[in-house]
This record gives C-alpha cells, sequence and structure tokens, in this order.
C-alpha cells in the first residue's frame, strides 16, 4: 500500500517572516487535524530551511522537510551552490531533482540530473524525480515517448533498489502555474503510463511500490478528483502551497 504523499514547493517565494507564518499556520493545522495517513512535506527556499528545521522538530511536527534543489557535486570550489550533504545536514530529507523550472532556466540536462540523483541517493535522501512534456509534444502526440525517454535518460540508469528509494512526480510543463490542470483522466493515464515502464524495467515489486505524484496547477479545487485516481499517489504542489488553507485542503482532500 503506497502512503500519499503532499509536497509544497514554494519556489524562491515568500519574505522571512511570511515563511515562519506558512509553517507555524500548518504545524497548527496538523495539530488539529489527524494527518497520520499522508506524508506532508514542505520544501521551502534552502535559506530557510535551517529554521524550519528547527521549528518543526521543536512542535513535534511530522511535517517533513524538502530542498528544492542540491549541487551535482560533492563539495569545493562551487560558488553559490549547496550539496546534498549540507541538505542532509540540516535535517532535510527530501530533494526535488528534474523539476521543469531547472531544466528550463538553469539547462539542467539527463547527465547533470543523474549526478545530482547520485548525490541525493549517497546521502540517503529521498530525490523527487520530475517528468513531463511540454504543451507541443502534447498536441502531437509524443507526451508519452517524452515521458519514456526522460526516464531512460536519468532514472533507468539507476539499480532496483535505488528505483525503490524514489519518488516520482508527473509534471506536464503546460500545467505548472498555468492554472490548466490535466485532466483526472489524463493524469491517470500518464501515471499508469509510468508506472508500466517501470514495471518493465524492474518488475512489477518495484512498480508497484513506487509513489508517483502529480504536479501541475493543483488547487483545493480539483484535487480530490486527481487524488482519487488509481495511480496518482499524491500531489506536488507550487503556488497552492503557499497559503496555509489552500495546502491544508489538499491534504485533506
Ligand atoms: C510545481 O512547480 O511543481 C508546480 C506543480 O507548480 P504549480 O502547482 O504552481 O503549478
Amino acid at each position: 500500500m503506497r502512503k500519499r504523499l503532499i509536497a509544497g514547493n514554494w519556489k524562491m517565494n515568500l519574505h522571512w517572516n511570511e515563511a515562519m507564518s506558512l509553517i507555524s499556520e500548518l504545524v497548527q493545522m496538523e495539530n488539529q487535524s489527524d494527518w497520520t495517513s499522508v506524508d506532508v512535506a514542505i520544501i521551502p527556499p534552502n535559506i530557510y530551511s535551517r529554521s524550519a528545521f528547527e521549528f518543526l522538530k521543536n512542535a513535534g511536527s511530522s511535517i517533513i522537510l524538502g530542498a528544492q534543489n542540491c549541487a551535482a557535486t560533492c563539495n569545493g570550489a562551487f560558488t553559490g551552490e549547496v550539496s546534498a550533504s549540507m541538505i542532509e545536514q540540516i535535517g532535510a530529507a527530501m530533494v526535488i531533482v528534474g523539476h521543469s523550472e531547472r531544466r528550463e532556466y538553469y539547462a539542467e540536462d539527463a547527465s547533470v540530473l543523474r549526478e545530482k540523483l547520485n548525490r541525493v541517493l549517497e546521502q540517503n535522501l529521498t530525490p523527487i524525480f520530475c517528468c513531463g512534456e511540454h504543451l507541443e509534444q502534447r498536441k502531437s502526440n509524443k507526451h508519452e515517448s517524452t515521458i519514456q525517454r526522460q526516464l531512460e535518460d536519468v532514472v533507468f540508469h539507476f539499480s532496483a533498489g535505488n528505483i525503490s528509494r524514489m519518488v516520482i512526480a508527473y509534471e506536464p510543463v503546460w500545467a505548472i502555474g498555468t492554472g490548466e490542470t490535466a485532466s483526472p483522466q489524463q493524469a491517470q493515464e500518464m501515471h499508469a503510463f509510468i508506472r508500466s515502464s517501470i514495471q518493465l524495467k524492474y518488475g512489477a515489486e518495484v512498480a508497484e511500490n513506487i509513489r508517483i505524484l502529480y504536479g501541475g496547477s493543483m488547487n483545493p479545487t480539483n484535487a480530490a478528483e486527481l487524488l482519487s485516481q488509481s495511480d496518482v499517489d499524491g500531489g506536488l504542489i507550487g503556488g497552492a502551497a503557499l497559503d496555509a488553507a489552500n495546502f491544508r485542503a489538499i491534504i485533506e482532500a
């Protein structure tokens, strides 16, 4: 049985005070509710991570801390970079790898993403590996082949044991931050496709156990239907994760 995961990717948003208030509101909500059947993660900008971790720890919260990115290299003269081991040391447990914004704005290609996955796995952190097609690829019916290639170029270089430690996020690029969401049927089709592709490569047990999240304009209105699809195991949430009430509504959907 796969436990749902709802992860909020804050991207480069929120001032310090806003970030700390959001965490505090979420912890209050957690205390008033029963979130035990779902894993909840927040993924703030790295510079807020240590304070976020301390806050969650002192509050006895089960909310997991994640990071939005890490360096492909271990350590050394890489100005501005943050390594996976630094992320591990500040108490984070998850790292996003391959988000479409990193692929597009920072030209992260398959070889960089493979290195990042190596660094994350070496630190015993859980990678959330993102894949997704652009609008033109969907319109020209190349969405499945695009995802297949993204899996083959990066994820399928890893062993079954390592795959079992990953979370996959299907994030159609045309749905990220646009307000346009994949329909529940489109999401289910793509999640089933990803699972069957993993099954072909690694077998039924690995495929059955891996969590596949949907990401792309998930909000309190569309979450319940998306999350009720049999192969949708949670969500990677951008915009709607910046508001405690919206994020809570998705967690409880
Ligand atoms: C994301 O960036 O991963 C994302 C899903 O963003 P949004 O929910 O804002 O579309």
